[in-house]
């Protein structure tokens, strides 16, 4: 056993000053879900956490005046699906809150700590995608913004660089007439890591699509936006033929491997039936309803 410090600033000033001075032996702590299991399992040589959930900036879930929502990122998922605002807004984001872990890990496990740890399968990071986030970032250079689609590099690795931490996400707020859905399949009920996960975003004018996003999870090294399936559906009639065509696309677009969880055939499978699930839900949310499809 070893000893490893523990700090709890409450400035992202100072957050930074102690990511600079332990270098990548200090590790942000968010919900700690994911880090303490990888820090006892791979021994990293880390020296400190850096809990970022006593820093107002990233326990914050703010409305400003024109709808844009920011999302501290170390805010906890309970929080998420607690708030009815932010459940009318983002409804893909809450599907993916609702389904990480357990009650007990959404007590604790943070959007933000999905996002950074990077996993191909993270449930947050399609649904973030189709949301459209923004990364703000702070570091040893003051801050910056990323694309959230850019932000995952490999697995397990994100564009984070040396001293910089993840502050917040910015979330537009939604259009008219738009709606979002994440799903995902696993093998069993719940507690288990997405074979493939899909999120989908869909505006409408009438019935007429003005505007898509799709991403999938799980099906890639990383989360993936595919930006050709949602442009495929710009113009067209919502409904299953157009819906067919996009998830054709995903589908086509998909790089998945084999592995204990799944094999290739059968991602790209999920990759397509999913796809279409995705698109039903954000269209139910764009005309008023709820999805009646599960996770
Ligand atoms: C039993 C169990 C079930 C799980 N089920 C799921 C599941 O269904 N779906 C799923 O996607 N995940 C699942 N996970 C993984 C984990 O719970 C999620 O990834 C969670 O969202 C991580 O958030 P966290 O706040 O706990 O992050 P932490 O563990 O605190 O951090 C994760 C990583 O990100 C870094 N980090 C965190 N915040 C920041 C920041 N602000 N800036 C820079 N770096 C940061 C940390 O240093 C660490 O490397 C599960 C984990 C467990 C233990």
């Amino acid at each position: 056993m070893r000893a490893i410090q523990y700090a709890a600033p409450t400035t992202v000033d100072d957050a930074v000053a102690l990511l600079a001075e332990h270098g990548e032996n200090a590790r942000i702590l968010a919900g700690g879900t994911d880090l303490i299991v990888q820090v006892r399992e791979d021994g990293r040589d880390t020296e400190l956490f850096v809990d970022a959930k006593g820093i107002p900036e990233l326990t914050d879930l703010t409305v400003s005046a024109d709808g844009t929502t920011t999302l501290g990122a170390a805010t906890p998922c309970y929080e998420l699906y607690g708030n009815d605002n932010f459940c009318a807004a983002y409804p893909a984001i809450v599907d993916a809150a609702r389904i990480i872990g357990s009650t007990g890990i959404q007590g604790r496990a943070s959007v933000g700590g999905n996002l950074c740890n990077a996993g191909p399968a993270g449930d947050s990071i399609p649904a973030l995608i189709v949301h459209s986030a923004i990364c703000n970032v702070a570091g040893p250079n003051g801050r910056r913004e990323i694309a959230v689609e850019d932000f995952c590099t490999a697995p397990g690795r994100n564009s984070l660089e040396a001293g910089e931490m993840l502050v917040s996400l910015t979330l537009p707020s939604p259009p008219p007439n738009s709606g979002t859905h994440y799903l995902r399949f696993i093998p069993r009920n719940e507690m288990d890591i997405a074979v493939v996960g899909a999120g989908a975003f869909l505006q409408l004018d009438g019935d007429s699509i003005t505007a898509a996003r799709i991403a999938l999870g799980a099906v890639a090294p990383t989360p993936l936006f595919v930006q050709a399936a949602g442009e495929a559906l710009i113009g067209q009639t919502a409904g299953e033929a157009a819906f067919a065509a996009a998830a054709e696309i995903a589908r086509d677009t998909a790089s998945p491997i084999d592995d204990m969880r799944g094999t290739v055939a059968h991602r790209k499978q999920l990759s397509y039936v999913l796809t279409q699930r995705a698109l039903r839900g954000a269209l139910a949310h764009a005309q008023g309803g709820t999805p009646s499809n599960g996770h």
